[in-house]
């Protein structure tokens, strides 16, 4: 990689005048130098007093708090990512607390919703399932030659809002701010992706303002045979890229990955980095519990790819502690919409779940399904809103002298508790994360911080390492270094408030351990298409992005 901000255009090429003030990766607004206005034709386009980045980013803070709505905040930030993508970097990172949850979950949630209504600009590249035949074609479209990462959504399973069809696309753009502001991977080298082959979603059919494909959703052969077309076209003209997959379908989600997890550079975070996050949030809580992972027995509610994920990860952690696959096993419970996961259960499983099903007395409520495991930790990842009720927490409490308790489904409405229902009903007991955020909470004059699970701990991270080391493939036991990683990096100031998740203020330094381990990873199994540097650390920081500003004379 390389980080110099004139990487599209060289310096001989440069635009200039309207045309330099349009191309977000180069704007500077009023920092252009005097120098720089009479050079670059800008005389006359900018107001005359010159501000530097660090007073522009105050201007920008003040306009940014001045929005009344979550939303209207979100649409602030992508219009300033859409004029000076140096400055909405600048931004992100001096406030990364107060903006992730603007410029993701949450609030991505919301504007995915409203995308159609709140839709300015196009941004990233939009495939329809029309286009089959010609997806190489489209691919070279993109203004930018080299994308590296490209995130993918065909938008079926959007946060826990379902199937949003081509408004997904607010979550691959959302999801590539963050590598950038993470892991300071170039936004020249990231491209967002969302593949329309339409939606089942009744009310966007119906809508005027809805601005995708308005059909149902194109399934099976053709479906696959588009998927096969894309990932031969991406190979094609972006030989350098990995792939994320993003918010696709349940099915789709564990096929697509099963079908090129070995044969393509791609990883599905919804799945692995999900299972790596938790898994990172459990290894950490077992310091607070005092109880090792391999005694821990955990319950999930919800049985698709974040719970499945999470317990293969959870599995795979306790194979490496030496415990016995079949053992592992026997502590990762399940309940679906259909009740507790049993052998018994006599109706068909689909493949990510037979591996789970237990030999156990079928029950129907997760309730039930609590009193008679009596789980050391309850996992939430139904997408369904509140259901560990306050009988739940207090007999997780009664069960367990530190309960592990993860609401993990998003956005905010689908928790399946608040932080705040967790601490009071465990009398300030409970090991809590959750998926969005939750504000602390004060119990018995003890200040308690909720962690967030946040996958944005481990994605950006797996993909720097992926890409500085040009690793031909993302395995799983590069998620599972990657969680390893992360639980290590909390310090016992964090164990002290509950917090079992590091500080998101030292998100760069963590995305840069992670991807080191990944990269070594990388290495040592081989994949690795770069030579591999002396010093991994210094080699991945010397390649980061950073949000200032170049002189371009
Ligand atoms: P999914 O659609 O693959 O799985 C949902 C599962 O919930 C399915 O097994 C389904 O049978 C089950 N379910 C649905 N209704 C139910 C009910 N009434 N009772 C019991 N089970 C029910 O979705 P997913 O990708 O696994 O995501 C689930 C949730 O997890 C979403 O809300 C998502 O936002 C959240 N999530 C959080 C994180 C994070 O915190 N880092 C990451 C990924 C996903």
């Amino acid at each position: 990689m390389n980080h110099d901000p004139l990487l599209p255009f060289g310096r001989r090429d440069l635009p200039t005048g309207a045309s330099l003030l349009n191309s977000p990766l180069l704007n500077k607004l009023t920092a252009f130098s005097e120098r720089e206005r009479d050079i670059l034709r800008l005389r006359g386009l900018l107001p005359p007093r010159i501000f530097n980045m660090q007073e522009q980013a105050e201007r920008s803070l003040i306009q940014f708090r001045r929005k009344n709505s979550a939303l209207e905040k979100y649409i602030f930030l992508t219009t300033l990512q859409n004029r000076n993508e140096t400055l909405f970097y600048r931004l992100l990172l001096n406030h990364i607390e107060e903006m992730m949850p603007i410029i993701y979950t949450p609030t991505v949630g919301e504007a995915c919703l409203e995308y159609g209504s709140i839709f300015r600009q196009p941004r990233g590249l939009w495939i329809n399932i029309r286009d089959k035949g010609r997806i190489a074609e489209v691919l070279r479209n993109w203004t930018n030659k080299d994308a590296r990462i490209i995130v993918v959504t065909d938008g079926e399973r959007i946060l826990g809002l379902g199937d949003l069809g081509a408004l997904g696309m607010g979550i691959p753009i959302g999801k590539l701010a963050l590598y950038t502001a993470c892991a300071g991977i170039h936004p020249y080298y990231c491209l967002p992706i969302c593949l329309d082959v339409g939606t089942d979603n009744e009310k966007l059919l119906s809508d005027p303002l809805y601005i995708g494909l308005q059909q149902k959703r194109v399934r099976g052969a053709a479906y696959e045979e588009f998927i096969e077309e894309f990932m031969q076209a991406m190979k094609e003209v972006f030989p350098k890229a990995l792939v994320q997959f993003e918010d696709f379908g349940n099915n789709n989600a564990f096929s697509l990955l099963h079908k090129y997890q070995n044969k393509a550079c791609c990883f599905n975070d919804d799945i692995q980095g999900t299972a790596a996050v938790a898994l990172a949030g459990l290894i950490s809580a077992t310091r607070l519990t005092g109880k090792p992972l391999k005694e821990q027995t955990l319950l999930f509610f919800g049985a698709g790819e974040a719970g499945t994920g999470i317990g293969e990860y959870f599995v795979s952690a306790l194979r490496e502690e030496g415990v016995s696959e079949t053992d592992a096993r026997k502590r990762c419970w399940f309940v679906d919409s259909k009740g507790l996961l049993v052998k018994n259960r006599g109706d068909k499983l689909s493949a990510h779940k037979q591996a789970f099903a237990q030999d156990g007395k079928y029950v129907k409520t997760f309730a039930e399904a609590v009193e008679q495991i009596k789980p050391t930790a309850i996992i939430g990842v139904a997408g369904v809103g509140p259901t560990f009720t306050k009988d739940i927490l207090e007999k997780m409490a009664a069960y367990n002298e530190r309960p592990i308790i993860f609401a993990l489904s998003n956005p905010t409405s689908k928790a399946e508790c608040t932080a705040e229902e967790a601490y009071l009903a465990t009398k300030g007991k409970a090991v809590f994360a959750s998926g969005s955020p939750f504000a602390p909470v004060e119990y018995n004059g003890k200040t308690f911080v909720p962690g967030q699970g946040n996958n944005v701990y481990i994605f950006p991270g797996v993909g720097l390492g992926a890409l500085a080391s040009q690793s031909a493939t993302v395995t799983d036991s590069m998620f599972l270094a990657a969680a390893r990683t992360l639980a290590a990096q909390v310090n016992e100031d964090d164990l002290a408030h509950g917090r079992i998740y590091p500080h998101l203020n030292s998100i760069r330094s963590i995305s840069i351990q992670i991807a080191a381990a990944v990269a070594e990873e990388a290495y040592d199994k081989g994949l690795a298409r770069r030579e591999r540097p002396k010093d991994l650390v210094a080699d991945i920081k010397s390649q980061v992005f950073e949000p200032v500003y170049q002189d371009y004379l």
